[in-house]
């Protein structure tokens, strides 16, 4: 039987673990802080947990070790890994330095089922779900790695966060606790490509964690041509959605713009967008395309970048274009694993 991650436990579920086996409460606390204080990588290091518990832990939790499959460190300080998980298929996480402090991408599924046409996370489709412990686990494995403190985290690495929901709320719980990761939920981020029944669930659920919507469009023809999501819940349906979100957390949302030549970035879409979007407490966040090879799309000129950000400007839509990390090590989007799968082909072949 497989066991299941150490690091898939929410402070409650701790609690009822160690109670069950006859063990006072406070003991939960005890573990949490090894695991996301001290960052043991054994249940060895565990000094104050009673043997008789560590062995029950032995035969139920796994340390779920990440084989490192490579770490790549950019010039501006990005670092990105990619991970083996035990049963051999492979996830990436990037983390990125911010003047605020260290931000970590993780992945939330092996590959992808949404299909949009400008992602290389897609390509291949979805494997598997990750468990919330494979989610928690790249933000162990990096901080102890590095032996830093992340004080942010944003769940755009691979795969659609909201396709995985239940593991997405336990990783949240878990990283936000007080006496383990503490990151705030201010503090984290989740990206969705417009899962619309999960937004509603989200704004109940995570009230102070902030969310960003992935658009890419500003009318249903267009996204429709770019994220085929977009037929299961077109934009009057995520509109009410994000309407909902706001009014539930008094937050603000960000859509996500990626632009590609030709395809998005005409100006009339800017105006578009403008109009879509008018009125809402929200943030716009351009980000330059990432070409894939294998897809076929390309980046908009950077004077058509500033062009379209100026017009949003003037339509009073707060906007900002997105600072490039790790440009040179393939940092964006699913893209290590794919190189990755692409050398295991040519070397199979
Ligand atoms: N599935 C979720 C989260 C992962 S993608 C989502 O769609 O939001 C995180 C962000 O990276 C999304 O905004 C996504 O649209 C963007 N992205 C995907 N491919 C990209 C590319 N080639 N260049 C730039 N950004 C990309």
């Amino acid at each position: 039987m497989n066991k299941r991650s150490i690091y898939g436990l929410t402070m409650d579920e701790w609690e009822d673990f160690v109670v069950t086996n006859g063990q006072p409460k406070f003991r939960a606390a005890q573990i949490f802080d090894w695991l996301y204080v001290k960052q043991v990588a054994s249940f060895d290091e565990m000094l104050n947990v009673p043997k008789a518990l560590k062995a029950l832990m032995t035969n139920v939790f796994d340390f779920t070790t990440f084989e490192v499959v490579r770490h790549q460190e950019a010039s501006d300080g990005t670092h990105k890994f990619l991970f083996r998980l035990p049963d051999k298929n492979t996830i990436e996480t990037v983390l990125m330095k911010h003047a605020y402090g260290l931000s970590i991408c993780v992945t939330t599924q092996i590959g992808c089922r949404i299909g949009c046409s400008f992602c290389a996370s897609t390509i291949g489709g979805l494997v598997r779900n990750l468990e919330a412990g494979e989610i928690v686990g790249q933000v162990v494995h990096v901080a102890r790695a590095l032996q830093v403190r992340i004080g942010h985290v944003v769940v755009m690495g691979i795969g659609e966060p909201f396709e995985n929901y239940g593991a997405l709320t336990n990783f949240i719980h878990i990283i936000n606790h007080d006496k383990g990761l503490n990151i705030g939920a201010r503090h984290i981020t989740v990206s969705t490509s417009g899962i619309v029944p999960k937004i509603y669930e989200f704004a109940d659920d995570h009230k102070q964690v902030s969310l960003a919507i992935s658009l890419h469009a500003p009318n249903d023809h267009l996204r429709t041509t770019i994220m085929k999501i977009n037929r299961a819940y077109p934009l009057s349906d995520l509109m009410k959605a994000v309407r909902y979100y706001l009014k539930e957390t008094k937050r603000r949302i960000t859509f996500e713009y990626i632009l590609m030549k030709d395809v998005n970035d005409l100006d009339e879409y800017a105006y578009q967008l403008a109009k879509l979007i008018k009125g809402m407490n929200c943030h716009v966040n351009l980000i330059p395309m990432n070409a894939v090879a294998e897809l076929g799309l390309s980046r908009s000129s950077k004077s058509q970048v500033m062009r379209f950000k100026e017009i949003l400007e003037k339509e009073k839509v707060n906007v900002t274009v997105r600072r490039e990390m790790g440009a040179n090590i393939d940092a964006a989007c699913g893209q290590l694993r794919a190189t990755e799968r692409a050398r295991q082909r040519d070397k199979a072949n």
